[in-house]
């Protein structure tokens, strides 16, 4: 019982300390000082709770309206990326999904065409960065359906075999090499993540190789 008490008057204490540090600060004291403690206590939580709500609030539509267009494109940028890699890395899914795509891996095979011709399911998880990113920014329907569109456009580009070579946009060089050596360059606009994660080959380097000469096509 004892215990008890120790522990009520503990909590009243507490409470009490609370409510002194946040409405000493937010009222005068002639408006919270006369309330009972348990209005004082409710009032507290009621200011700190819109306090807090408002902040973050604030903070989150500072990112969103300020900072998406750093956010969006190397989201898309990173997560088409991983899904590309992981279409060749899990054997599973390479065999009865993207390999349908790297059937254009010989010479004058390549083209603008190949660059849609994949297994539909494929075409669905490549695509699939760009709705996730709705997640984190928030865009208007014809803001997504234009980049979703822009993508498809990028797609057919980067199969057309014309090396463009301008830092650091990934053009068909670089895809080029990916539809020979299936480990280089998955990246879809940059070299970026290819560069961050180990995977870039680059056309100088790889026609050195060979590379380049053995995917690139004969018109
Ligand atoms: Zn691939
Ligand atoms: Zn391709």
């Amino acid at each position: 019982m004892a215990a008890e008490n120790g522990f009520l008057t503990q909590f009243v204490d507490e409470t009490t300390f609370y409510n002194r540090i946040v409405l000493s600060h937010l009222l005068p004291a002639n408006l919270w000082e006369p309330l009972p403690r348990f209005l004082q206590t409710w009032l507290r939580s009621y200011l700190t709770g819109n306090l807090f709500y408002f902040i973050s609030a604030f903070l989150w539509c500072f990112y969103i309206y300020y900072l998406k267009r750093n956010v969006y494109i190397p989201e898309v940028e990173f997560g088409m990326y991983w899904v590309h890699k992981g279409l060749h890395d899990i054997k599973f899914l390479y065999k009865h999904l993207h390999a349908t795509h790297h059937m254009y891996n010989k010479q004058n095979t390549l083209s603008p065409f190949a660059g849609f011709a994949s297994h539909p399911l494929d075409g669905i998880l490549q695509a699939a960065p760009h709705v996730i990113a709705l997640f984190i920014v928030p865009v208007h329907l014809i803001t997504h359906m234009s980049l979703l569109f822009l993508g498809g456009m990028w797609t057919t580009c980067i199969h057309d075999c014309i090396h463009g070579n301008i830092w650091p946009i990934m053009g068909a060089g670089y895809h080029t090499i990916h539809h020979t050596t299936y480990k280089h360059n998955c990246g879809q606009y940059t070299i970026c993540m290819d560069w961050m994660f180990g995977t870039l080959e680059v056309p100088s380097v790889a026609e050195d190789n060979g590379l380049y000469q053995k995917a690139k096509c004969d018109y």
